[in-house]
């Protein structure tokens, strides 16, 4: 179908839909069911046995499995040749426990995984674009995979398109196809049938699934979606990219894979050594003999590999997403959760994210005179009062007020209560409310009234980089074109000044203009001069915004009150406390910006260095590099000069957070290390660009979100801290087994392992992971927000941690070995010996996990404070005395029972390790303390 060579009404009759009422609900459902969701391919979720088929495919499964076919292996010679009957069994049951423990650990796993996944989805929901469509003739703003062909659908500047649109209504409507046409200039677009032969490109009353608005508005009617648009037929082309790791998990990945290797060179050496030790005692290895170094290979190479961290890594990383999202910050993938840790750089705008984006005026300047504006927020009474205590005389400011609401597209209206509300640009409502506390309405003016008669021609909006909005009028027969701005940007382009009716030569008033805008700005107003022009009709029909936009007459200035939000003030002192420097970046006057930062606790005093564009446009990136790192405020930039900023921090090794919320912010966002955008008054483009959307557009969500991602970082330190040093300690006291025990002890044979391989699997899989995935939910610690940004580049085992796992594993590892070879002299059996080594493992990790919860020690955090913690510890020690004490896991696992006293004996002796370091370390570190209090002490005397 050509839906460009048709006229409008064809087309909606085609479609079968009305441009006024939109399709009703229920025709909307069905064709819904007929064309399915407006969406490219239907993403394919991976069924639940292929995401259990994956986790198999981990090194240390395949260690097991072969683990299981040798002990199968053991039980058939048992079996066919030696007749070893007992023996036979004991392998066999070997086998199926290695098995059971193997899918009781990837039912957890899989488990995990499953939730995680189902948030990560829930996340991608809330992201959804949005569209705006007439249905049942209500505008309703619904998720762009509901849209439906037939629906008529309303964009404006900053927003997608999500199907393919024919044009309705198309006002100043420029739309970026770059993506279908590698066309980067904007198209006009408009409504007119075109001919049949024309390319995609040139389809001017068309728009495309994918495209952006960026600039001014229009209505159309969705013609076709999901695979059926343009989009769609060349969809195939770009098919969605694979889940990027984030780069923590990269390095945990490769930490794995070092760690794997080495436990490869330390099974092969072990193995080694036996075997020659064996052949010069003995002169031949015994089949006996070789399944026991084999049983200690396996025993080793479960403990040695970290198989639980890549997942409990990814699985953290997910509860942290949902953790900000519940906060309402959304982050679009799991490195950003790990970026917001250690952001260094905030740079936010100031208007609505560090203010309230509330505003009023409350004084202004025309003909002359200052006035201040009496009334409360946006309820249109108020009288004005001269400043300088003289009457007030309308005709001071008829025309500037009735320029003021005709150059606007704002509005206010009263709500059930009689409570005035705002619609519209909050800057433009300000001037509404203005006007109408002198009974000045722009529909009054633009109504027919016989003896005046005004109406709008043309419309160039607001936009942040011109700082400047235009509106042509036709009044009685003339052309005027009203510009309203910033006021330096008017200033060159003004030539006169209305005084008294009267057009005298701006030289006259440029002093008390600028007098005034400077004492407006410096006391936190948003200042805008407000001017106009007579021009031709020729000119008012064709001209461009800028050939307008000059040889203006200035009618008169405002100052805008923009309040700073109060929990602004405190998100920035938590900020700077935790080394993340906070930078206001604004198109308003530097003198606004300096004074409402001052307000904030961005800047200390009002001569703290201001960058304005201006500046920014002299300076070479060298002289911008200088500065950057010191400048907290940036005035009357432009959405363009963001990137510079943004480039210059990250010379610096600074990881950068930017806040945009216009159209023009979208690179920018994306050039930031994370781009955060406003949920509620974003464009969909800025959405889409960002890592970060802020759901209630706050910035003390920004503050919260950088919380999290330090909680989640710290989160993964303390599982990997407490995974490596079970690792080190299993390890350990293996080795020292094979290395050590150089004849038989008691019952105790040389070749006997410290621990059985299935003992050791039970602490990697069942009791320590259990409190591993506890650690993801744990809470911030009270001071993560008064340290530094953790430096991104810096490897996962720097800050101490190698030492620190290496110390702790060391320690574990000697008791756990000494309890072995203690328990051996006593007497007692091999299974009982091992038991004993095997809980006091257990009971030591437990313990340890208290410690490994904190950067500091054991004693610096409430050990109840995570409940899932509690009750996995507490799942993970009842759970391992009973297979002490359960003949069924006797048997498979070569445990044996013990007596009461001795189990009473192992849960306090295997505490004193964690406790003993603790102490020492916490007594170091109080008399370190103490010993720099006394050197400031000293300093401040
Ligand atoms: P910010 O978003 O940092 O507040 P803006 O780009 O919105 O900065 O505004 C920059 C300047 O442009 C303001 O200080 C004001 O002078 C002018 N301005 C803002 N909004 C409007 C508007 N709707 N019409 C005309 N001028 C405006
Ligand atoms: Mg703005």
């Amino acid at each position: 179908m050509k839906w460009y060579s048709q006229n409008a009404s064809t087309i909606l009759q085609q479609l079968d839909t009305s441009r006024i009422a939109g399709l009703d609900e229920a025709e909307a459902k069905r064709r819904l069911e007929q064309h399915g969701l407006n969406e490219l391919t239907a993403k394919e979720t991976e069924p639940a046995w292929k995401m259990l088929l994956k986790s198999f495919k981990e090194p240390l499964i395949v260690i097991l499995l072969i683990a299981t076919g040798l002990a199968l292996a053991s039980a058939a010679y048992d079996f066919f040749v030696s007749g070893d009957q007992a023996h036979a069994m004991a392998s066999v049951y070997e086998a199926v426990a290695i098995v059971l423990i193997v899918l009781i650990n990837s039912g957890i796993t899989f488990h995990q995984t499953r939730t995680a996944q189902k948030s990560l989805d829930a996340l991608a929901d809330m992201r959804q674009h949005h569209m705006k469509v007439l249905r049942g003739s209500n505008w309703l703003s619904i998720p762009a995979d509901h849209l439906v062909p037939g629906d008529i659908v309303s964009v404006k500047s900053g927003d997608f398109i999500e199907g393919d649109l024919r044009w309705l209504k198309a006002s100043e409507l420029q739309i970026n196809e770059s993506h279908l046409t590698g066309e980067s200039d904007a198209i006009d677009k408009s409504v007119e049938p075109i001919d049949e032969e024309t390319e995609l490109g040139d389809r001017t009353n068309m728009g495309y699934s994918g495209s952006m608005v960026v600039n001014g508005n229009g209505i159309g009617v969705v013609v076709a979606t999901g695979m059926d648009t343009e989009l769609g037929k060349i969809s195939g082309l770009m098919q969605d990219i694979d889940d990027q790791k984030t780069p923590i998990e990269k390095s945990v990945y490769s930490l794995s894979q070092k760690l794997m290797i080495i436990a490869g060179i330390i099974i092969v050496i072990t193995i080694g050594y036996d075997l020659v030790k064996q052949l010069i005692q003995v002169g031949s290895i015994s089949m006996d003999s070789f399944g026991g170094i084999s049983a200690t290979a396996i025993a080793i190479a479960v403990a040695s590999i970290p198989d639980a961290m890549p997942v409990v890594l990814s699985i953290v990383l997910t509860i942290g997403a949902k953790m900000m999202a519940s906060q309402k910050g959304l982050v679009k993938s799991l490195s950003s959760v790990e970026t917001l840790g250690s952001t260094t750089y905030i740079a936010s705008d100031k208007t609505g994210t560090l203010t309230k984006n509330e505003m009023a005026v409350t004084r202004f300047l025309a003909n002359g005179q200052i006035y201040n504006v009496e009334g409360n927020g946006y309820t249109p009474i108020g009288d004005f009062i001269r400043a300088d205590g003289g009457d007030t005389h309308s005709a001071d400011y008829q025309r500037f007020l009735e320029v003021a609401v005709l150059n606007n597209e704002a509005e206010i209206k009263p709500d059930d209560k009689q409570n005035w509300r705002p619609f519209g640009n909050p800057t433009d409502v300000s001037l509404v409310v203005l006007a109408a506390k002198q009974g000045i309405k722009r529909d009054e003016l633009l109504e027919d009234k016989g003896d005046r008669d005004i109406d709008i021609v043309r419309i160039f909006p607001f936009d942040s980089t011109r700082k400047m909005m235009t509106v042509v009028i036709k009044e009685n027969g003339r052309y005027f074109s009203l510009t309203k701005g910033a006021p330096d940007v008017i200033k060159p382009l003004t030539e006169l000044a209305l005084i008294d009716g009267q057009k005298v030569d701006i030289q006259n008033a440029s002093a008390t203009i600028e007098e005034s805008m400077l004492e407006f700005a410096n006391d936190a107003l948003r200042t805008i001069s407000i001017a106009q022009r007579e021009i031709t009709k020729e000119a008012a029909l064709n001209a461009s915004s800028s050939e307008l936009e000059q040889h203006l007459s200035f009618l008169g200035l405002v100052g805008i009150i923009d309040p700073p939000r109060e929990e602004v003030r405190q998100s920035v002192k938590k900020l700077t406390d935790a080394s993340v420097n906070v930078v206001m970046i604004t198109g308003d006057h530097a003198m606004t910006a300096k004074a409402i930062a001052k307000q904030l606790g961005i800047i200390q005093s009002k001569d703290a260095d201001v960058i304005t564009g201006r500046d920014l446009e002299e300076m070479s990136d060298a002289q911008l590099s200088k500065r950057v790192l010191d400048t907290r405020v940036y005035a009357r930039v432009t959405p363009e000069h963001k990137q510079r900023i943004i480039k210059q921090l990250q010379a610096h090794e600074q990881v950068v957070a930017m806040t945009g919320d216009g159209i023009n912010d979208a690179p920018a966002l994306k050039a930031a290390d994370i781009g955060i955008a406003m949920g509620i008054n974003g464009t969909e483009v800025t959405k889409d660009a960002a890592d970060l959307i802020l759901l209630d557009d706050q910035f003390t969500t920004i503050e919260k979100s950088v919380e999290s991602g330090r909680t989640i970082f710290a989160n993964i330190l303390n599982f990997m801290r407490h995974e490596l040093t079970t690792n080190v300690a299993e390890v350990l006291s293996l080795l020292l087994g094979v290395f050590l025990i150089t004849s038989s002890i008691g019952q105790v044979t040389e070749v006997t392992p410290t621990l059985t391989a299935l003992m050791v699997l039970w602490v990697n899989m069942v009791s320590d992971s259990l409190p591993s995935f506890a650690l993801g939910y744990d809470e911030a610690e009270s001071d993560v927000m008064k340290q530094r940004p953790r430096d991104a580049k810096q490897s996962i085992l720097a800050n101490g941690m190698l030492k620190r796992v290496l110390l702790r594993g060391g320690v574990m590892g000697g008791m756990v070995f000494a309890a072995f070879v203690w328990a051996a002299m006593q007497g007692y059996s091999v299974a009982q010996s091992q038991t004993l080594a095997f809980l006091t493992l257990v009971f030591g990790q437990l313990w340890h996990v208290y410690d490994a919860r904190s950067v500091k020690t054991l004693f610096d955090r409430n050990p109840f404070s995570n409940s899932r913690l509690t009750l996995a510890v507490g799942f993970a020690a009842t759970s391992s005395i009973l297979v002490t004490l359960m003949p069924f896991f006797n048997n498979v696992m070569g445990t044996a029972p013990l007596s009461m006293p001795m189990y009473v004996g192992i849960i306090i002796i295997s505490a004193i390790p964690t406790f003993a370091i603790s102490g020492i370390k916490k007594l170091v570190g109080m008399k370190s303390q103490t010993d720099s209090s006394q050197l400031t002490q000293l300093d401040s005397e």
